[in-house]
């Protein structure tokens, strides 16, 4: 895999991919780019941004978020190169089966079309391996090089639209004990900078959203609209002393994953916006998870809101048969599980009674089935029911998930909803 050898110009700038170099166990892809732009700083070298880019989140081999790392530098290329290659070797968790780093260096841009494939398809080894063979970078794969594949995208990345996070990582002899947050530090934080920053905390369930569980380095994460925000938010956070902090600019919070889709023909593991009408009334499942089926063109397809989507249910349960709707979320196992909704209209809600007795003033009773309705003071007949409008509880508008149940990649709606006629979908009443 390492074709090191190859005859490449060094020049001024370039563009590092790193991926794959965590486990469950520890590690974090995004330290290691965070380290990395200290040591090529410190080594002489303009680190001009740093990017934290998140993939297709359906993959299979991904450890937790799918992330990758590019680094943009201005430098000498072997260097560099070399010093990537170190610092995966020295730190990457090469005892996971599932760990298969990749590096890759290009002092000339990647096709952005792989970067596309990757966070919304599926991309192989090989496919990686020619583009970067095709494009003359530096690239050296690990075990099975799978890692290539998410190196090569995050360099070939053109991001239309773009957050920030602040990542702030522990020193190397808290990991392992309780992460010191404090945690009204974090409520304050929000609220100052909401909604330039967001899935800091979840106010609505009151839960922490941007302090990890996991064993790997990172004390917490502010996300926002730019470099400026994120770092206002992280200035009020009290917690223990870290060993380093680095800015992203990331493809988070975009929707890049999405693509336009109808019920017919979708994809096993890619993510969707699609439009259509309900067609069965939502039904809560054992666990909380409530579903309902979508239907469009003669197909359909189950759309699921799981238990952590929390609140989100109570609105997935308010639609009935004949809402006109566009979700968004990844198909998988036969269901859409949905990251928001954009309710476009709603179908009157109409409930069947008994008439009332014109002369009694009573409301009748059933005759049986197919009989109408009979008072049961007078005996008068009447074959036709009452029907009553219901009140709608729901209003058109768009819908999203829990903070603490948002993917990575989802747009949270403080950034906007997705401009459906970019997609294709029409936006308006049918
Ligand atoms: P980390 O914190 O290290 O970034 P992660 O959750 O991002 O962990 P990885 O350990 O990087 O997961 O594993 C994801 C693997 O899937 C990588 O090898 C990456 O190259 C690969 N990959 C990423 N996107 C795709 C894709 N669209 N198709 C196929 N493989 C992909």
């Amino acid at each position: 895999m390492d074709i090191a050898g190859q005859d490449i110009n060094s020049s001024a700038y370039m563009r590092i991919g790193i991926d794959d170099t965590d486990s469950p166990a520890g590690m974090c892809t995004t330290y290691l780019g965070a380290l990395l732009a200290g040591r090529l700083s410190d080594s002489g070298m303009t680190v001009r941004e740093t990017y934290l880019i998140r993939l297709n989140p359906n993959v299979i081999h991904k450890t937790r978020g799918n992330a990758a790392i590019c680094i943009d530098v201005i430098g000498d290329i072997c260097t560099a190169f070399s010093m990537a290659c170190d610092i995966v070797e020295e730190l990457a968790d090469f005892s996971c089966d599932e760990t298969n780093p990749g590096v890759v260096v290009s002092d000339r841009a990647l096709p952005a079309e792989f970067y596309k494939k990757a966070v919304t398809d599926f991309c192989e080894i090989s496919e990686a391996v020619a583009l970067l063979e095709e494009s003359e970078a530096l690239f050296r794969g690990y075990k099975n090089g799978r890692g290539l594949i998410g190196a090569a995208a995050a360099v070939a990345s053109v991001l239309e639209d773009r957050t920030s996070e602040i990542l702030v990582y522990r020193r190397p002899d808290c990991r392992g004990s309780p992460r010191m947050v404090d945690r009204k530090s974090l409520f304050l934080a929000d609220g100052e900078t909401s909604p330039h920053t967001w899935d800091t905390v979840d106010r609505e369930n009151n839960i922490v959203v941007c302090v990890p569980h996991t064993p790997d380095p990172v004390l917490f994460g502010i996300r926002g609209t730019s470099g400026e925000w994120v770092l206002r938010a992280r200035r009020m956070v009290v917690a223990e002393a870290p060993e380093r902090e680095q800015i992203f600019t990331t493809n988070q919070g975009t929707d890049a994953h999405l693509i336009a889709g109808s019920p017919g023909a979708l994809e096993h593991g890619r993510s969707y916006l699609v439009r259509g009408t309900v067609s069965t009334a939502p039904m809560t499942r054992s666990g909380g998870h409530v579903s309902f089926y979508l239907s469009e063109g003669g197909f359909s397809v189950r759309c699921m809101a799981y238990e952590p989507t929390k609140g989100f249910r109570d609105i997935i349960r308010m639609l009935i048969a004949g809402d006109e709707v566009v979700v968004a979320g990844s198909y998988k196992g036969g269901s859409i599980n949905l990251e928001k909704i954009g309710v476009i209209s709603i179908v009157p809600k109409r409930e069947q009674k008994a008439p009332f007795c014109s002369s009694c003033r009573k409301r009748m009773t059933s005759a049986g089935k197919g009989k109408g309705y009979k008072c049961r003071i007078c005996g008068a007949r009447e074959q036709d029911p009452e029907r009553v409008y219901l009140a709608r509880e729901l209003k058109p508008g768009w819908y999203e998930v829990a903070p603490s149940a948002r993917r990575h990649l989802a747009k949270p709606l403080c950034r906007g909803h997705p401009d459906l006629q970019r997609y294709g979908i029409e936006d308006q009443e049918g």
